[in-house]
């Protein structure tokens, strides 16, 4: 193939892309903002679904090695009202949405490509057209490049969306402050006890925590709040005591596992506001530039995201690979079945986040998952 392909970002998207274009005999260069593999903590379980993250991990080649990397238990989830009563338990089986460390998936993918195939330190900040669908793309390192197909793998805040759409992410009106208790089982063995082997929702009308126990008996717990971006800028995030004061504050009189969630940790809790792009966002085929993951289709979080960007990056390069040098071909194909399904997918995703922090949790999740969980 004559074509150069330049990804921009190595998310699990973009680096999906890479690997699936490497097992098809095609060279791409993935450009990432960030200085090395380890230059931001990764962070976080991912559950990766049957029909859309594992069939992208077979397509690459590296089911096998995602199976190593289950940690056992961990699909297994619990609601609670505020005051600590279970009002729902799925033990999980580790079969249909098993979880996994996101860093470890991450290392999977960069240990799969050639030496050389990411460059690090490249933040993409400018691209121009040069005709025939190629485009020079400049780089806050000094570097350029030109290449024949880009793809935005770039995530929220994407510098290639621009090329195709004015749309932009806009806040859905709810933050998540992110907290970890660590050595968990030790510090704080109530909550620990709380969360069990996998994760556990609290709610209430328009608020909650998710919690999720990581490897080495760290809990990390998003708590959410539906709160306009002017408040959470009141909260001086940088002073630790305070922020986690000010967040706890919200849910006084919960039950004490539940918010030993907020104020048992040592770290600063992080603030992080909650965007997305319209729903059913598209645009028109422009040559020479498509977008994949959340740059595509930003929604609030549903336990979907990454495996819809690795699925965006298995399908996009399966494209490439069936349609030879003709990009234009690839890039129609992978868009007609991309701009449906992503519609989709942020339909559930509303659904799952409205059943989350409505108006009417922590019930509405539990009917939810009632309704969605296999029959015995
Ligand atoms: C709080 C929270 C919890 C979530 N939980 C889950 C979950 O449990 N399950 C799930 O499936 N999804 C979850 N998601 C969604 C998931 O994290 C995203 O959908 C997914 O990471 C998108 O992958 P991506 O590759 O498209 O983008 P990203 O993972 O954002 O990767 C983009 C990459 O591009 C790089 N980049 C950005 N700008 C530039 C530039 N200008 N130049 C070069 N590089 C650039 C970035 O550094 C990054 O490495 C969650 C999201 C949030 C916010």
């Amino acid at each position: 193939m004559n074509t150069s392909i330049a990804i921009i970002g190595a998310g699990l998207g973009g680096l999906t892309l890479a690997r699936v274009l490497h097992v098809h005999g095609i060279a791409a260069t993935v450009y990432e903002a960030e200085a090395s593999a380890s230059a931001r903590p990764q962070g976080g379980m991912l559950d990766m679904h049957e029909h859309d993250g594992q069939a992208a991990l077979r397509a690459a080649g590296l089911y096998d090695a995602f199976r190593a990397i289950i940690q056992t238990g961990g699909d297994a989830s619990r609601v609670f009202d505020k005051d600590g009563r279970l009002l729902f338990e799925d033990g999980g089986s580790d079969g249909l949405r098993p979880e996994v460390p996101r860093a470890a998936l991450r290392a999977i993918l960069l240990d799969s490509l050639p030496a050389g195939t990411v460059q690090w330190g490249h933040k993409l900040t400018g691209a121009t057209a040069l005709g025939g669908g190629r485009h020079r793309l400049a780089f806050d390192n000094g570097a350029s490049v030109s290449a024949d197909l880009v793809v935005g793998a770039d995530g929220a805040w994407s510098r290639v969306r621009p090329l195709l759409s004015p749309d932009k992410p806009a806040y859905t009106g709810t933050t998540f402050v992110e907290t970890f208790v660590r050595n968990a089982d030790v510090l704080q063995p109530a909550s620990a006890e709380a969360v069990g082997p996998g994760g556990l929702f609290a709610l209430a009308p328009r608020q909650g925590i998710s919690a999720h126990r990581e490897p080495d008996g760290v809990l990390h717990a998003y708590v959410a709040l539906r709160k306009p971006l002017d408040w959470i800028a009141g909260i001086d995030f940088s002073d630790r005591d305070a922020a986690t004061a000010r967040v706890a504050g919200e849910f006084d009189g919960w039950a004490a596992p539940l918010r030993t969630l907020i104020t048992g940790g040592d770290a600063a809790p992080v603030a992080r506001p909650i965007h997305a792009l319209p729903n059913g966002h598209r645009w028109e085929r422009i040559a020479g530039v498509t977008l994949l993951g959340d740059a595509a289709h930003l929604m609030p979080p549903s336990g979907d995201g990454a495996n819809l960007a690795m699925f965006d990056g298995a399908q996009l390069a399966e494209a490439i690979a069936a349609h030879g040098d003709d990009i234009e071909a690839a890039l129609a194909a992978y868009e007609r079945e991309l701009f449906p399904r992503s519609a989709a997918a942020a339909d559930d995703a509303y659904s799952v986040f409205d059943a989350c922090y409505g108006d009417d949790a922590p019930h509405s999740l539990v009917d939810f998952l009632k309704s969605v969980a296999p029959a015995a």
